[in-house]
């Protein structure tokens, strides 16, 4: 492993939604580059990812089952993994989930429970981690934003408002906290192959691709990329951004 690079060495990171696509492609991608790394997710299946992770990588890894919508919860998830890895150098809030709709037909369940997963969610895991930061002056935050924060989407009101939402949590967060040394940044990804687009039907795929300057869906691999970048010490003049990764999506 001489030769490799391992730029976050030594540095614990706590993915949230790690079980699978984008969030499990970052915790792989930071573990490659040296970090420990804690996967919290609502599903058992956090469990394989963390231990396929371990062994691709020979970094440490742990699994906790939380659901970061709740307060408790995203305190215990803190915990258990700085019981398990140590202090938490860098948080990723990447769970999220949709449910669409048109606004005049959208219920009141739909908008709570997305607003609850990608905004409220970020909020706590931040808290939970931020006393710890602030004490060891030292710290990184990377928030999964998304492409429709920045431009809205039809049928995606509660969605795009969590995702706008997040964008200025990162931006508030950053200017609260950039004395003390912690990094708050936001990645905006454009559509990326995962089982949360992967139910978009054909024609809609088709009419999405249309409008992507480079012609096709990103991968998750390339969102871990922009994540490992603004975590490590490469973005270490870098707070309150957010940065597109939607193959020219966004422009
Ligand atoms: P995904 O549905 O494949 O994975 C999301 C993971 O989050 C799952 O493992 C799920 O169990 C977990 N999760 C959901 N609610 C949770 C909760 N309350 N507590 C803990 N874990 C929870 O989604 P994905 O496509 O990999 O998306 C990851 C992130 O990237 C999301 O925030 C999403 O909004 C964002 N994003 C995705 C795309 C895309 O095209 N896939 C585009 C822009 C932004």
């Amino acid at each position: 492993m001489s030769n490799v690079s391992t730029p976050l060495e030594d540095q614990v990171a706590l993915v949230t939604g790690g079980a699978r696509g984008i969030g499990r492609a970052i915790a792989l991608r930071l573990a490659r580059d040296g970090a420990k790394v804690a996967i919290v997710d609502l599903t058992d299946h956090g469990a394989d990812a963390a231990q396929d992770i371990e062994r691709a990588t020979g970094r440490a890894t742990t699994f906790v089952k939380a659901d970061i919508s709740k307060e408790v919860e995203a305190r215990t998830a803190v915990a258990a993994t700085e019981a398990a890895l140590g202090p938490v150098d860098i948080l990723v809030n990447n769970a999220g989930i949709t449910r669409d709709n048109l606004l005049v037909v959208m219920n009141e369940a739909d908008w709570d429970a997305v607003l609850a997963v990608n905004l409220k969610g970020a909020f706590l895991m931040s808290k939970a981690v931020m006393r710890g930061m602030i004490k060891r002056r030292r710290g990184s935050i990377v928030n999964i934003s998304s492409v429709v924060g920045r431009r809205g989407n039809a049928a995606q009101t509660n969605y795009s408002a969590a995702k706008a939402g997040l964008i200025g949590l990162t931006k508030s967060l950053a200017r609260e906290v950039a004395s003390r040394n912690i990094r708050v940044n936001a990645v905006a990804p454009g559509y990326i192959e995962t089982e949360m687009t992967a139910a978009l039907p054909e024609a809609a795929r088709n009419v999405i691709i249309e409008q992507i300057p480079f012609g096709c869906i990103g991968n998750p691999e390339a969102v871990a990329d922009a994540v490992a970048f603004l975590a490590g010490d490469s973005a270490s003049y870098i707070t309150g951004a957010v940065l597109p990764v939607d193959g020219g999506l966004g422009i």
